[in-house]
């Protein structure tokens, strides 16, 4: 047969592929890294266990407070013996890490780097950290009782997310203290269930279904009647915070790789008292937050 008639077929390729790296959890990815929605570290810990069909409770016991506790340790004690004694007496505590405030979650202490690497590593995700404020650390700055003392929530966002499909979550916005209203709705945000007027936590240790109350299982999107053609009627400081803060949330990875800010990272930064006070300075000079953090 002349050759011109000869069938020509691609050459094989023997390489291997290269597997990516496996994590022992779900990457399940954090909702709206980079924008002001961006979803907080105990939201995505609700969605992590759910994601495995196991308890808040149970995701904390048997793989964040091992890893937890082996970071919590000198060097000089990091033996598997002593780990082992650790992890024993950590199940034997069921409280260990149990806890439901946004301070001991969401902060810049210690305790949630730990936390926060933990769950990195479990996850495999590096963006986790922007899911609290742990990216602040960067700006040397510590405000005093930054975040609300109970989970509040905007039933309108939480009734849109339902009907579209989307997942239910807290954002990290709704955990600041200065913020009072969803600067996408123009409402107030809920402090109580309508049902049995009980608070929120900000971490729900048992198998809850997202956005319903803790204890009574009420769903939290429902609006009153009353309250149905609700609308803020005074918009202007309460709707200025919660959009300031919302773009500074949105671009705290931005302020992190800042180049020009890195010059000055070694300067002495001020301490402010609370978030609070340092956005009403803002607000009377007519100062930009974002822009004025972003050179600290
Ligand atoms: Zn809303
Ligand atoms: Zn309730």
């Amino acid at each position: 047969m002349p050759v011109e008639y000869l069938t020509n077929y691609e050459s094989w390729d023997f390489d291997t592929n290269e597997l990516p790296p496996r994590s022992p959890l779900y990457s399940l990815l954090p909702i709206g890294i980079g924008t002001p929605a961006v979803e907080s570290f105990t939201s995505y810990l609700t969605r992590l266990a759910a994601a495995h069909g196991v308890s808040v409770t149970t995701l904390i016991r048997y793989k964040i407070a091992p890893l937890f506790i082996e970071s919590s340790q000198p060097t000089d004690l990091l033996s598997a013996y002593s780990i082992r004694i650790l992890m024993d007496a950590s199940l034997k505590k069921p409280t260990m890490l149990l806890i439901q405030t946004a301070g001991f979650w969401l902060d810049l202490t210690q305790n949630a780097s730990k936390l926060v690497c933990a769950v990195k590593t479990l996850t495999g995700r590096q963006d986790i950290q922007y899911t609290s404020l742990l990216s602040m650390q960067r700006w040397r700055l510590k405000f005093n009782n930054i975040f609300h003392f109970s989970q509040r929530w905007c039933p309108d966002c939480y009734s849109d997310w339902l009907e579209c499909g989307k997942p239910i979550y807290q954002p990290l916005l709704w955990a600041l203290e200065p913020v009072t209203v969803c600067p996408h709705h123009q409402r107030y945000l809920q402090l109580r269930c309508k049902d049995c007027n009980s608070l929120q936590p900000f971490l729900i240790l048992d198998k809850t279904q997202a956005g319903c109350c803790c204890m009574c299982g009420a769903w939290l999107g429902q609006i009153l009647e009353e309250e149905a053609n609700f609308k803020l009627l005074s918009v202007d400081w309460d709707n200025w915070v919660a959009q300031v803060l919302g773009k500074l949330l949105a671009a705290t990875d931005v302020l992190i790789t800042n180049p020009t800010r890195k010059e000055t990272r070694s300067l002495e930064c001020p301490t402010f008292n609370s978030l609070n006070w340092f956005l009403r300075q803002c607000y009377q000079i007519g100062i930009n937050p974002v822009e004025c953090l972003s050179n600290f």
